[in-house]
C-alpha cells in the first residue's frame, strides 16, 4: 500500500507513520518530497490490510492510503491467468462453447416447463433455468413452488438429459437445492448476502453470481471473492443488467462489463438479457451482441404462452423466437471464433 501524508505533516508525524508500519513488520519505502511525502508499505498480507488501511487513514496527518494490490485474490487474472472451465457434468463452461441456459423464468406447472424446457433443448439448450424459489419486490407476487418445482426441474431435465440451474436464496436451503441442482445461483438481490455467498463456498456445486443491480465490478469480483475463498471454485459470474436513470429498459444491460471482467478475472461470464432489457424484442439483438464481446454463455427466459406467464412474461422469449434466436447466434459465435 502507498500512504500518502498531508502536505502540512511534520517530519514527526512522518516519522510516527513510518515508525507505526515497521512494528506491523513491513517494510517502509519513503518518498520525501518538497511540497508531500509518499511512504510505500511492502509486505502487508491480505488479511490484515484492510485494518491497516483504515487505522492509517484515521491519522489527521495522512491524506490517503491507496492499496497496490487488487481487493480479491483468488478471482483475479494475476493469481490464474488461464480462464477457468468449469465442468457440469459434461458441459464444459467458460472454454470455447458458449453454453446455453434457457426455460421459463419461474417453475409454474410441470407442463409448462416440460414445454419450455424440451423446445429449448430441441433448439440447442443444454441447460435448464426456472426458478422454484423467487425473489419478488412484492409481497404479494408468487413466490414460487419450492421444493415441488426442484423436483420437477430435475425430473424434466433428467428426461431431456439437461443441466438444472437454479436460484438459491436462503442460507439454509443451499444443501437441499444442491440436491436437485447442477449449477446455484445467486440473484441480484442476493449478491451482498455474505452469509448466502459464505455457505455457497462451502458447497461444491458450481455457482452462477448475479451482479447486484447496483455493484460496481470490483465490489461483484470480491463477493465472488467468499465462494472461492470458501474452496469452492466453479463459480462463473452473471451480468444482469444494472441501475441506471433510464426507465425504458427495465435494467441497462452493462455489456462492457464482459471485456473488463475478462482483463480482470478468470472466472467465466455469463449474459442474461432478460432481466438485462425487460423487453422481448431486444432479447436477440443483445444475445448477439453478448457474444460478440465474449460471454461465455448467456440464461434466457422461454415461456410456452408468455401473455400466461407468473412472471416476466414481457421479457420471456416464445419457443419459435427462441428457436430464431438459436439460428441468428450460430453465425454470431463463428465469427468470434466460437460455437454454440
Ligand atoms: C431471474 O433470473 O429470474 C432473476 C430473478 O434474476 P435476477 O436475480 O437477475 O433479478
Ligand atoms: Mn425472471
Amino acid at each position: 500500500m502507498i500512504v500518502v501524508m498531508a502536505n502540512h505533516a511534520t517530519a514527526e508525524q512522518i516519522q510516527d507513520v513510518e515508525s507505526r508500519i515497521q512494528d506491523w513488520g513491513y517494510g517502509v519505502h519513503p518518498i520525501y518530497g518538497s511540497e508531500r511525502t509518499v511512504i510505500g508499505a511492502v509486505g502487508v498480507p491480505e488479511a490484515d490490510k484492510a485494518r491497516y488501511m483504515e487505522s492509517l487513514e484515521a491519522l489527521p496527518y495522512v491524506e490517503q492510503v491507496i492499496g497496490i494490490l487488487r481487493p480479491y485474490k483468488f478471482a483475479s487474472r494475476d493469481y490464474k491467468p488461464e480462464d477457468t472451465v468449469i465442468d457440469v457434468n459434461g458441459i464444459p463452461i467458460g472454454g470455447n462453447q458458449i453454453a446455453i441456459m434457457a426455460g421459463p423464468c419461474t417453475v409454474e406447472t410441470y407442463e409448462q416447463t416440460w414445454e419450455s424446457a424440451k423446445a429449448c433443448r430441441d433448439a440447442g439448450a443444454t441447460i435448464l433455468r426456472g426458478g422454484a424459489y423467487k425473489p419478488s419486490t412484492s409481497p404479494y407476487s408468487f413466490q414460487g413452488l419450492g421444493v415441488e418445482g426442484l423436483k420437477i426441474l430435475r425430473d424434466i431435465a433428467n428426461k431431456l438429459e439437461m443441466q438444472v440451474i437454479t436460484e438459491v436464496m436462503d442460507v439454509r436451503n443451499v444443501e437441499l437445492v444442491s440436491q436437485y441442482a447442477d449449477i446455484l445461483q445467486i440473484g441480484t438481490r442476493n449478491m451482498q448476502n455474505y452469509d448466502l455467498l459464505r455457505e455457497a463456498g462451502k458447497s461444491r456445486t458450481a455457482v452462477m453470481l448475479k451482479r447486484g443491480m447496483s455493484a460496481k465490478i470490483e465490489e461483484w469480483l470480491q463477493a465472488a471473492e467468499y465462494i472461492l475463498l470458501g474452496g469452492n471454485t466453479n463459480v462463473m459470474l452473471c451480468e444482469r443488467g444494472i441501475r441506471t436513470f433510464e426507465t425504458y429498459t427495465r435494467n441497462t444491460l452493462d455489456l462492457s462489463a464482459v471485456p473488463a471482467l475478462k482483463e480482470l478475472t478468470h472466472l467465466p461470464v455469463i449474459v442474461d438479457p432478460s432481466q438485462g432489457t425487460g423487453k422481448r424484442s431486444l432479447v436477440l439483438a443483445l444475445t448477439k451482441a453478448a457474444v460478440a464481446v465474449g460471454a461465455d454463455g448467456l440464461i434466457i427466459e422461454v415461456h410456452p404462452h408468455p401473455e400466461q406467464a407468473l412472471k416476466d412474461g414481457a421479457q420471456s422469449l416464445t419457443c419459435e423466437h427462441f428457436v430464431q434466436l438459436m439460428k441468428e447466434l450460430r453465425p454470431v459465435a463463428e465469427a468470434v471464433g466460437r460455437s454454440l
